[in-house]
């Protein structure tokens, strides 16, 4: 028979003493790490009693190096060894397989061993630090909490700029099988309603009020809340916090349905980047499928519809929503309701794209991954023209020729930004007819995406200022930019926690 080890020994203990233990949880004791801690005991047993490794060896017939080996874990002791080690230290064995550390400065060692041993930690390429006697007990904290910080930011969802557009482009390929309907959605939406007597039309801040409740929470208006978020919601005490005032498209109330929407929907806390996005996504349907329901939007279009005289500010102005809002219900509804095929963008002065998406056959500019969002639209494009309309404020229509054929475009900019942003809505020649302003004469010729259309400054201009320009670029808009990480991409986990606790105790 051959002698059994301390890892026998202990994973036989483990089996008595934990049988209550879910089958699938991993059998830690057997892990580097005990032996780590058994090396801990064993020095510090050793040291208590005043003993050097040279007068433990003698006790126990051993090499002092052989004991060093024990002491750093970096061998298991058998059985009789155990024994013969417990006796000359006059302490059970028991003692010696404890799992707790036998001091706070063991549990350092312990923990700064462990994290060394984290092939993360290994990807830093530094040597192994050996921790000395002297070494203090506060550098080994700040090691760890360097360690700490280094495994949060590995392991929680980050999203580099390439990322962040890959996933952005991954959903406008969703969106555009589905037409940018989501029935789901919808549905979830429809039954909300219902439930909280929604009786038709645009919806009241009372049935708002009355759908907040529906769904169990309670809503607090603060003037502290975190730069980072546009509102929290402390799921705990059931109550949801937003600023009082609100600019653009994010007034409180689509944020607050926006909030209700991740609730309603069932989001778990987003796993990655592209979770992260799709919830946003679809949050912000939910908000919309609310305050313009598929109900009593559908019949409004399709009156219009027949009458000729489709327009995104009528839809607005029924349903007091933002003109970017409306636009948006728009798409929701004009493939699957109507039959109409059109592209949706919004845009800075620049012309960087902020938002895009088309299933007409227009193309867009693209970088590689097919992204859209922060590339430069065609100077010709009415989201490029309508910043230098007469009356920059009212809606103006373009019909504009390009590569994949005529389109007929209405364009506004948004008055409810802080910034100027044109929200432009369009479809083929042949759709124009159901749309007001069809009658428009402005026409424009695109040639974009070929270079020579805009992209590139003309041969002329380029010969007499190639090499004596020396432009200082701006900062660039956060579509481009990388979002700091966290479970919530963007959001101070921090300052929102920090946030709650002081709410909470109101
Ligand atoms: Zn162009």
């Amino acid at each position: 028979m051959t002698d059994p080890t301390a890892k026998d020994l202990l994973f036989f203990r483990y089996h008595q003493a934990m049988t209550t233990l879910r089958p699938e949880e991993p059998l830690n004791l057997t892990s580097d790490v005990d032996l780590v801690t058994f090396g801990q005991r064993l020095r510090h047993l050793r040291r208590s009693r005043g003993m050097t490794l040279a007068d433990l060896g003698e006790r126990v017939g051993r090499a002092p190096s052989q004991l060093s080996l024990l002491e750093n874990g970096r061998r298991e002791p058998k059985l009789s060894l155990l024994q013969a080690l417990a006796t000359a230290l006059e302490a059970p064995v028991e003692e010696l397989l404890r799992r707790q550390p036998p001091s706070r400065r063991a549990q350092l060692e312990i923990a700064l061993e462990e994290a060394q041993r984290d092939p993360l930690y290994r990807t830093l390429g530094l040597s192994h630090l050996k921790v000395g006697k002297r070494m203090p007990n506060e550098v080994i904290e700040h090691i760890l909490a360097l360690y700490g910080e280094l495994r949060r930011s590995r392991t929680k969802p980050t999203a580099s700029p390439e990322e962040a557009r890959k996933a952005n482009a991954e959903l406008r390929r969703q969106m555009h099988e589905r037409g940018n309907h989501f029935a789901d959605i919808e549905n979830v939406a429809a039954q909300t309603l219902d439930a909280v007597g929604y009786r038709g039309g645009a919806v009241s801040q009372g049935t708002l009020m009355t759908l907040v409740s529906h769904f169990g929470f309670g809503l607090q208006y603060v003037r502290d809340l975190p730069r980072s978020v546009r509102s929290v919601t402390d799921l705990r005490n059931r109550r949801i916090y937003l600023e009082r005032e609100q600019l653009g498209m994010h007034t409180p109330r689509t944020i607050l349905l926006q909030t209700l929407g991740h609730i309603a929907l069932d989001h778990d806390q987003p796993a990655d980047f592209a979770d992260f996005l799709r919830q946003r996504v679809e949050a912000n349907y939910f908000g919309a499928a609310i305050l313009m329901p598929e109900r009593a939007v559908v019949p409004f279009l399709q009156e219009a519809k027949a009458n000729r005289e489709l327009s995104v500010e009528d839809l607005a102005d029924v349903f007091s929503v933002s003109y970017e809002m409306a636009a948006h219900r728009f798409t929701n509804m004009a493939t699957h309701h109507l039959g109409l095929q059109l592209h949706f963008t919004k845009n800075d002065e620049n012309g960087t794209i902020y938002k895009a998406y088309a299933n007409d056959g227009l193309s867009f500019p693209q970088d590689s991954d097919g992204a859209i969002e922060g590339q430069r639209m065609c100077r010709s494009w009415a989201g490029r023209h309508v910043f230098n309309a007469e009356d920059r404020f009212s809606v103006y229509y373009q019909y504009t020729d390009t590569p994949t054929g005529t389109y007929w475009c209405l364009s506004h900019i948004d008055p409810s930004h802080e910034r100027d942003f044109a929200i432009t809505l369009g479809v083929r020649y042949e759709d124009s007819r159901w749309f007001r302003g069809r009658d428009s004469t402005n026409r424009e010729k695109s040639a974009c995406p070929d270079g020579d259309c805009c992209q590139r400054p003309p041969k002329a201009l380029a010969d007499r200022w190639e090499g004596m320009a020396w432009p200082s670029a701006r900062a660039h808009s956060h579509v481009l930019s990388v979002l700091p990480p966290g479970a919530f991409p963007g959001v101070d986990e921090a300052d929102v926690y920090a946030f709650l606790d002081r709410h909470s105790t109101e």
